[in-house]
């Protein structure tokens, strides 16, 4: 619809390109050309030429002489040589008889020289045209060249945004926030009658993945009003201005369209922090002022709501979080398990499932995950079952695809030795065994040695009976604890360490360094907060809060904790040397165990021995 708009002015524009482009070759290029039709040469040429009889026609100009000469095979050339002062000339001109004098030379063919002014600039423009035209109905959506400062904002409407509320699993109080904003627009007279001021923007802040794009869907889904959704990268532009342009056409289709909603998807691209002298970038805050200016001018009452969406609320630029803006922060977590459990079950009702899947153990299996991993859970489940032949979802096609996303595809072929194996099965049995034997320890639910696509050689998956949503110190050692029981069993088996245990070293190193530095639980330092998390939402990377000499004496700390968790990890494998033999073999033999087997083993050597 953008197009339509802009056609007229195209138009004018490349008409006026066009007179430009006749002007040009009007007075530069046949000038041009027709002095490249006529040869220089020298006088006494002229005079031998005349005395032949060979020039039919003459023009004396102030300070040159141009003729023609018919050469023997009849075609004619016309030169240029300087004027002389030669009183004999006329009269020597006059006595060869029929020489033209009078004749203006230089225009000698004025069809040519339409052509050249006049059909060939024409010619070239009709042609640029048609690449033009040709060139911007290749781009979709209106997006294209001559629409600079235009907002590309997609319009939905109910039927085309297909989504609601139902959609969206978990998150309730999300969409309690979003209900009272969609009941805005509708029953705006309610809210006038008290004097309520609705609030003009509501921010979704939260991790990647956890449903804040489809939740705007579904407010357009459900609100029955216009809804412009533009994402941030949108207006950062190739020219400076064009951004600010957008908003300023973004907002004004907004007001012309009103009651509607305006969704800004990923505004941290515009919507950083100005951080005054050192900015390279004016296009950005040039259009972040516009924004933060367009979001003051329009009328509160007048039924505009502006929703935006950032992974980085931290790194917005204050003024644009301030009331009468973005007033309203709408939390959009990671799932808790009853979250996690209502995901998957939106999402397979969209495909066959058999009877009786237990949703509740995968949502267990899946703590921290995402409803973007969630639902991708269910979609590689649905192409496993494919795989396997089947027409629809079975329980372990579900299991199987939480490792998958977790920790990638199996790597059947992958040849590893038969030693390296036995270290393998060891080092996991170290991990199950270890946190089996501790009390503040998840339960183990699967034990597997098949390597996968991610670089894990094998791995021990424990699973908790609840959610849990505080962690203990007991907790935190225990896991610590079990992170160091696979090398731990390397060390007390074969008297070695391997490569193997890097990531276990990584998670426990993080998990101590958190609990010293930010938990407050170690025994050197109180509650004091010695790093704070930076980016929460994305990886939660954290910065020193505290002077070199403290960063010096958290190693230390952090050092310690985990040196005590090891010594205690190898301990519980050498007074449980014979389960960890057995275990270990069990293993190698099947590959994959399940948490119940493992126990079995466990539970009847106790009462054997
Ligand atoms: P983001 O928060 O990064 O914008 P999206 O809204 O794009 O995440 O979510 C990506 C996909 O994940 C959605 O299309 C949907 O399939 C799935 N999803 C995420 N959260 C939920 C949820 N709460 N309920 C149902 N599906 C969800
Ligand atoms: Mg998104
Ligand atoms: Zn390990």
């Amino acid at each position: 619809m953008n197009e339509k708009k802009n056609s007229p002015k195209i138009y004018i524009i490349f008409a006026a390109i066009t007179v430009l482009v006749i002007l040009l070759f009007n007075s530069v290029i046949v000038p041009a050309i027709n002095k490249a039709r006529i040869k220089e040469t020298n006088y006494s040429y002229f005079l031998s030429q005349v005395d032949d009889g060979n020039v039919k026609k003459v023009e004396i100009q102030q300070d040159k002489i141009l003729f023609q000469v018919t050469k023997t095979d009849g075609t004619t050339c016309i030169y240029s040589t300087v004027r002389i002062d030669d009183d004999e000339l006329v009269d020597r001109l006059y006595s060869k008889g029929n020489i033209d004098f009078t004749g203006s030379i230089e225009e000698t063919n004025p069809i040519f020289d339409f052509i050249v002014a006049w059909v060939l600039p024409l010619v070239f423009m009709i042609i640029l045209w048609n690449v033009l035209m040709r060139g911007m109905s290749r781009r979709i959506g209106g997006s294209n060249a001559m629409s600079f400062g235009k907002s590309n904002a997609k319009i939905y409407v109910k039927a085309q945004s297909g989504k609601t509320f139902a959609d969206v699993a978990g998150q309730d109080e999300a969409k309690e926030a979003l209900e009272e904003i969609v009941d805005f627009l509708h029953n705006p007279d309610k809210y006038a009658e008290i004097g309520a001021d609705l609030p003009k923007g509501a921010l979704l802040v939260g991790p990647p993945g956890t449903g804040k794009t489809l939740l705007a869907k579904a407010v357009a889904g459900e609100a029955n009003v216009p809804f412009f959704s533009i994402s941030g990268s949108e207006f950062v532009e190739m020219f400076v201005g064009m951004g600010a342009a957008k908003v300023r056409d973004l907002f004004q289709q907004a007001n012309e369209k009103a009651p509607c909603i305006v969704f800004i998807d990923e505004i941290d691209t515009i919507g950083k922090k100005r951080d005054g002298q050192f900015s390279g970038n004016d296009e950005r805050e040039q259009t972040l002022n516009q924004l933060l200016a367009e979001m003051d001018g329009f009328d509160g009452k007048k039924g505009v709501v502006i929703l935006a969406a950032t992974n980085r609320p931290d790194s917005l630029d204050p003024a644009l979080l301030r009331p009468g803006r973005f007033d309203r922060r709408i939390p959009v977590e990671l799932p808790d398990l009853q979250g996690r459990e209502s995901i998957l079950k939106v999402h397979a009702k969209d495909i066959k499932t058999a009877e009786g899947i237990d949703y509740n153990a995968i949502a267990r299996a899946t703590a921290g995950a995402s409803g973007a991993e969630l639902a991708n859970i269910v979609n590689e489940a649905a192409l496993r079952a494919v795989r396997g032949g089947r027409n629809m979802v079975i329980q372990t096609d579900l299991e199987e695809s939480v490792e998958v996303v977790i920790a990638g595809y199996q790597r059947k072929n992958a040849v590893i030795s038969q030693e390296e194996k036995e270290i393998i099965a060891y080092h996991e049995i170290g991990h199950a065994l270890v946190a089996a034997k501790q009390k503040d320890s998840a339960p183990v639910h699967k034990i597997t040695i098949i390597p996968r696509t991610s670089g894990a050689l094998g791995y021990t998956m424990q699973v908790d009976e609840g959610e849990k949503v505080l962690l203990s110190k007991e907790e935190a050692l225990a896991k610590i604890t079990t992170l160091t029981g696979g090398r731990s069993a390397e060390e007390v088996i074969f008297n070695t360490c391997t490569s193997g245990a890097s990531n276990d070293i990584e998670k426990a190193t993080r998990i101590a360094r958190a609990m010293v530095t930010r938990y407050g639980m170690s025994d050197d330092f109180d509650m004091v907060a010695l790093e704070t998390v930076t980016n929460q939402y994305l990886g939660g990377d954290t910065s020193l809060a505290c002077s070199a000499e403290t960063a010096a004496k958290i190693d230390t700390e952090v050092n310690h904790i985990i040196s005590k968790a090891h010594e205690n990890a190898k301990q519980i494998l050498t007074e449980n040397i014979d389960k960890l033999h057995e275990l270990a073999k069990f293993l190698l033999e099947r590959e994959t165990i399940t948490g119940e087997e493992f126990m079995e083993i466990l539970n009847k050597e106790t009462v054997t021995a």
